[in-house]
């Protein structure tokens, strides 16, 4: 997958709240998109119950001028979330990379393989049972991936994450 699918998301996001009872706490759970948000919650939203949670994933990229594909272990995935009158509101968006052949300043979305964005809904479930249910963090914190995976150095002037500075921590370099 080298594309950016949002059915994927919603079909897994539903799937992991009906069939595998993620959030099993009798409030509807909805997922939406919004391709310009920011990591920033006003006082006020606060006040309204939203949150942040940023997380780290491995997605494909493909240049949508000269077909070339590229994987990166740094695509950056923003949620923004809020449980209000036993509604749920989970808005998503894909931070994407620009193509490094043609520097067109175009970025293009990042696709996923379902385990990929799987494990993504998983932490982001965990992060609202803890803040909007109260549950412990099971998980330790530890946002590190399971599998390794090499891909080149992350450039930072092709990526749409680092040029608005919200793109996941920097282990190796720095
Ligand atoms: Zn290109
Ligand atoms: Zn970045």
């Amino acid at each position: 997958m080298n594309e950016w699918v949002p059915s994927l998301w919603l079909d897994i996001f539903d799937e992991l709240l009906n069939d595998d009872n993620e959030l099993d706490y009798g409030d509807e759970w909805t997922l939406n998109f919004n391709y310009s948000q920011t990591d920033k919650v006003t006082k006020e939203e606060r006040k309204r119950g939203w949150r942040v949670y940023s997380h780290c994933a491995y997605g494909r990229f493909k240049c949508g001028s000269c077909s070339k594909t590229w994987p990166s272990a740094r695509v950056v995935l923003l949620f923004r979330y809020r449980l209000r009158n036993g509604r749920g509101t989970v808005i998503m968006r894909p931070f994407g990379q620009a193509c490094r052949r043609c520097q067109d300043d175009e970025f293009d979305l990042p696709g996923f393989v379902t385990k990929d964005a799987e494990r993504a809904l998983l932490r982001l479930f965990s992060r609202i049972r803890k803040n909007c249910y109260g549950e412990e963090d099971e998980d330790g914190g530890s946002s590190a991936s399971s599998t390794k995976v090499y891909t080149k150095p992350h450039e930072k002037t092709l990526c749409e994450a680092c040029r608005m500075g919200i793109c996941c921590q920097d282990d190796d370099d720095d």
